[in-house]
């Protein structure tokens, strides 16, 4: 299908991703948000960031700031908007909708003035048994537009002694026709719209209200978000028409689903949450270790009661880590924080309904830029694949430089872990970067398996699992027989140097192990780390220190009657 020709008053391509500061920015969002930049980007338009926070209860200063710097993180940055490290700004703010009150109330008046708005008194329970009603007749709820019966005196008085209203939209009859880039065109039949309130009874404007004032003033061309508002899309349009509004053009993105064809969002971490306190047969609110209880007994009943309850992320995040459960990555921080690559996140959600063709699949913002279309949007749902996902970051970390690879594994680890890269020098640091790169497919992952490294010499513990016990039981010469073999050998190495424990350990395998490295190396590493997991043998050796390594192998030997007889 043809672009339409923005109606706006000018051609330019200008865009917005109008977040509502009430959580995380979730892929979803930033899916949306990389559409607006891309096109606005590749079309020399201008892209604006802009807060919607007319919901006084549920906004938060915090989640706003938090939208910005995650925006920031991914690259997607903003012509217009708030400002924040040095960007945005500009002619058409302000951009948090709360500081743009006095430009609601205009508008809103004009619309009064008109006949085309009325004040509304029901109260909220008058509504609720009014919506009782038509469920029990088994009829779709509209308000009955009673309010439109009161006389102008009736009102003045009422309003004069402060009585609580609202101001609803008098929807004009007749079907509202959105033309929509992606979906095409859809009709919403004469009636379907009740006359919705404009106006809360804060005195703050409604989303519905707000969005198409400000989309108006801010002079957006396209508005491009998610399919779940396209209901709120014939709300805007009649708006629109009333305020004498040109439309922008419309472009509504599918919706997000898990691989297994569930709808993604917040609620899968409670879900997974959920699934491992069935399994484990948890009855009662956990206590954690320290013995602070980690959930009141009412909240977790509640929760426990109610699908549509979540817990707040940071008793979440708790509650799956004493259950043991990874959480599903969901919201961009979850991603940044698990070790994702900002340009491989960008790649990847780009890819979430739209392609460049050509089987192009991998790519930098750059060519998305450049390549980015609203033609090529498809309207049918994304599958959120994280495998998919897990192999892009794995291909862009193996196709770094090993100076690039520690630049950003330094970074990460300031950020996200710095007691982690503190408790190295950086030589040990470079040499833990160079070691674990091979196999790296996140950034977090050496630093969950590298826990040890950062262990007290005697708090290391071997739990004598399968093949621990492999390790340090089995064969004719035993791992702890090796370890006790290699004890003074690696004690008189006179430098302690990669390659001389190599030398001094293939040297001891060839003449008492067949030449088998794996057969002396395992034990090693055993008894260094407590698992099976580390980087290569030589450079987890060479990391620790020859202090550690000699400390940490006497204590496992000294432990050898205990875990040789624990089953
Ligand atoms: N503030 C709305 C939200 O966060 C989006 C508004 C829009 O894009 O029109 O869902």
């Amino acid at each position: 299908m043809p672009e339409p020709v923005p109606s706006t008053s000018s051609t330019m391509i200008r865009t917005r991703f109008a977040p509502s500061p009430t959580g995380h920015l979730h892929v979803g969002g930033a899916r949306t948000a990389l559409f607006c930049w891309a096109f606005s980007r590749g079309l020399d338009g201008r892209f604006l960031l802009r807060i919607e926070d007319t919901d006084q209860k549920r906004s938060s200063i915090e989640s706003g700031l938090g939208f910005c710097e995650d925006l920031e993180w991914l690259g997607i940055d903003w012509d217009e908007g708030p400002v924040h490290n040095g960007h945005g700004g500009g002619d058409t703010g302000p951009y948090f909708q709360s500081e743009r009150l006095a430009i609601y109330a205009e508008h809103l008046l004009r619309l009064l003035e008109d006949g085309k708005a009325y004040y509304a008194f029901e109260t909220p329970e008058e509504l609720a048994a009014g919506r009782k009603a038509a469920r029990e007749a088994k009829k779709p709820y509209k308000y009955d537009r009673a309010a439109l019966g009161l006389d102008q005196e009736t009102i003045d008085t009422w309003i004069a002694e402060g009585r609580p209203h609202v101001v609803r939209f008098k929807v004009p009859d007749g079907p509202v026709n959105i033309s929509d880039i992606v979906l095409g065109d859809v009709v919403v039949p004469s009636g379907e719209l009740e006359d919705f309130i404009i106006q809360k009874a804060d005195g703050f404007p409604t989303y519905h209200f707000a969005v198409v004032v400000d989309d108006a003033l801010m002079e957006v061309s396209h508005v491009i978000r998610g399919q779940e508002h396209l209901n709120n899309t014939a709300k805007h349009i009649v708006l629109q028409d009333a305020l004498g509004f040109d439309r922008p053009i419309y472009a509504h993105l599918s919706l997000i689903f898990n691989p297994d064809g569930s709808k993604m969002s917040k609620r899968d971490k409670d879900k997974a949450i959920r699934a491992a306190v069935v399994e484990q047969g948890v009855e009662s609110p956990p206590i954690l270790s320290d013995g602070a209880e980690l959930i009141s007994e009412d909240e977790w009943a509640r929760w426990k009661r109610s699908k549509d309850v979540q817990l707040p992320q940071a008793q979440a995040a708790l509650l799956a880590e004493h259950l043991g459960v990874d959480l599903p990555e969901i919201d961009v921080e979850d991603f940044k924080r698990a070790g994702y690559l900002p340009g491989v996140l960008i790649n990847y959600l780009s890819l979430l309904g739209w392609s460049p063709g050509n089987d192009i699949e991998q790519f930098d913002a750059a060519f998305l830029v450049k390549s980015f279309s609203l033609d090529r949007v498809l309207k049918s749902p994304a599958k959120f694949d994280r495998a998919k996902l897990l192999a892009f970051n794995q291909d862009a970390i193996q196709a770094m430089s090993g100076e690039e690879f520690l630049k950003e594994l330094t970074e990460f680890c300031r950020r996200e872990v710095p007691e982690f890269i503190d408790a190295m020098t950086p030589g040990q640091f470079s040499m833990f970067a160079e070691s674990n790169h091979p196999r790296c497919r996140t950034l977090l992952e050496p630093i969950r398996s590298g826990g040890f490294f950062l262990q007290d010499d005697a708090e290391v513990q071997w739990q004598m699992s399968k093949p621990v016990r492999k390790a340090l039981l089995n064969g004719e010469t035993c791992g702890f027989d090796h370890l006790v073999n290699l004890l003074p050998l690696l004690e008189g190495l006179s430098e302690w140097s990669r390659e001389q424990l190599e030398t001094a350990v293939d040297g001891y395998a060839a003449e008492h192990a067949e030449g088998k490295v794996g057969k002396v190396a395992q034990p090693l590493r055993v008894a260094v780390s407590g698992g099976t997991v580390s980087p290569p043998i030589y450079d987890t050796l060479a990391i620790l220190g020859r202090e550690s390594v000699l400390c940490r192998i006497q204590r496992c030997l000294d432990a050898r009657q205990s875990l040789s007889s624990t089953s």
